[in-house]
């Protein structure tokens, strides 16, 4: 039986950023990473292979040249199960690995849903991180002039948008009221449909879809409310599976909701084992619910914490929940959204205090390329803690994203951007005197101090 001193299972962005962090820490010690298949895509850009970069050539992420260069051995087979009392794991070759460490990276997989009458006709595709699938239905789409993409999330989204760019008749439905429903409160998911909708993408929200019908083949969607479309192609992005079955099956412990249980160091109720990314369980930040949160940037925090603890515990390097940072564009305009938003914080019965600044991203704005920027923070009434925030801006949307989530994870209170000190530049950003980070939350602290007054 062949060794390794830490063995990862799964070579996407939990399993790589992993081995890359792990071997950083612990250079004595040997790593393999063992995944399914020898092309492993950015995921992030499988929607753009329909669109932007033509093919999914342009999309692969280079795994075995980078645990190369990393003194990391990289293999390719399926791990079929674990035997966590003896420390190895089997895999469909017939070869067994021993470990000292394990780490579980087996991500996840879309979902079709069982009571959907006329998913597995021909054309009904989902969109999985699969390079040979993504290829076929690439080709398949060719000859299809109308297709529904169902499921308004970022990936529904970013999907709608680059088809759309290819020329195909687009339309997008959502059951919930808005698109983008979960990531942005609606005075800003509807600047986002009003974009899509001029980009020429038919959106339909408040209702889902009912059956997909067809002779062998999509001809006809029927949406909830009786409406029938015609359609060539129908695309479900109705969400994603923890992939844990191998996991569950060697007796590793699996929450309600199918992910690998963990904890804060990402390790698992299984000695020596630890699960990373899409596969584990998540905790929301702020509202410390579990939630079904997969994105590839908190796979990789995963990861990175894992890395750093496989050999020994360092107590402040800890996962302490999700933060759910995620932005997305549409041409030059960015969306970027952090934290709770405020709709979600009602739900959670967390009073908030909110301020929304629009502004403009370079000084003075008739600039070249100067572009309307909008933040929105969002605070927690009793603390003045900043819980929240959603931009939307130029291609800066997605680092002021991570600014918010950096003062969320530290807890930072309104008083902190009131003091922020930035660097600004004409032609970078916005003027000193109307950066919208600091207004956003001049805002806030104007309503604070409205409240400690007893005005309205
Ligand atoms: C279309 C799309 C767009 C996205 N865009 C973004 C984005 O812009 N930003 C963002 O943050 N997130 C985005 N995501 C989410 C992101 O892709 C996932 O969160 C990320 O891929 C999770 O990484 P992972 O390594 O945990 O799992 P996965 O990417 O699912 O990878 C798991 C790997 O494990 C392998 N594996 C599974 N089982 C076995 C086994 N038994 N043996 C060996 N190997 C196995 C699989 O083959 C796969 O390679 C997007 C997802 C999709 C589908």
């Amino acid at each position: 039986m062949k060794s390794t001193d830490v063995l990862i299972i799964g070579g996407s962005a939990a399993g790589m950023v992993a081995a890359v962090t792990g071997k950083a820490h612990w250079p004595n010690k040997s790593f393999t990473l063992v995944k399914k298949q020898k092309d492993v895509m950015v995921p992030c850009g499988i929607p753009y292979i329909f669109g932007t970069l033509e093919s999914s050539e342009k999309n692969l992420m280079p795994v075995d040249a980078m645990m190369e260069k990393n003194g990391i051995t990289s293999l390719v087979d399926e791990a079929i199960e674990i035997n966590t009392n003896e420390k190895f794991v089997s895999f469909a070759s017939g070869e067994k690995i021993q470990y000292q460490k394990l780490l579980v990276a087996t991500g996840s997989t879309p979902v079709k849903p069982k009571w959907l009458e006329g998913a597995d006709l021909e054309n009904v595709f989902v969109i999985p991180k699969d390079r040979q699938y993504l290829d076929d239905m690439n080709s398949k789409l060719g000859n299809a002039k109308n297709i529904a993409v169902i499921g308004a999330g970022f990936i529904g989204v970013e999907l709608s948008d680059e088809l759309k760019k290819r020329g195909y008749n687009v339309t997008l439905i959502e059951k919930l009221p808005h698109i983008l429903n979960l990531a942005f409160d609606v005075e800003l998911s509807e600047k986002i449909h009003e974009m899509l909708t001029t980009r020429g993408v038919n959106i339909i929200t408040g209702v889902g879809i009912k059956k997909v019908l067809g002779n062998g083949k999509v001809e006809t969607i029927e949406l909830e409310n009786g409406k029938k479309i015609n359609m060539d192609a129908v695309i479900l992005s109705m969400g994603y599976k923890p992939n844990s079955e191998l996991a569950k099956n060697s007796g590793i412990t699996i929450d309600e909701d199918g992910f690998v249980a963990v904890d804060e160091y990402m390790r698992t109720h299984t000695n020596d084992v630890f699960a990373i990314g899409d596969c584990a369980q998540k905790r929301d930040f702020v509202t410390r619910r579990r939630v079904p949160t997969m994105l590839a940037s908190t796979a990789c925090a995963e990861a990175r914490i894992a890395g750093m603890n496989l050999f020994n515990l360092h107590v402040v390097k800890t996962f302490s929940g999700t933060i759910a940072i995620y932005s997305t564009a549409i041409e030059n305009t960015g969306f970027g959204t952090a934290g709770v938003t405020e709709q979600r914080a009602n739900e959670e019965d967390l009073e908030v205090i909110t301020g929304l600044f629009e502004g403009v991203d370079r000084h003075p704005g008739n600039l070249p390329n100067a572009q309307k920027q909008i933040v929105k923070l969002i605070a927690a009434k009793n603390s003045g803690v900043i819980i929240g925030g959603e931009v939307i801006a130029g291609v800066e949307a997605g680092e002021l994203t991570n600014v918010i989530g950096l003062a969320i994870q530290n807890r930072m209170s309104v008083n902190s951007f009131l003091t922020m000190q930035i660097g600004t530049h004409p032609c970078l950003t916005a003027s000193p005197a109307a950066y919208p980070l600091i207004k956003a939350a001049e805002q806030i602290a104007n309503k604070q101090l409205k409240l400690m007054r007893g005005e309205k």
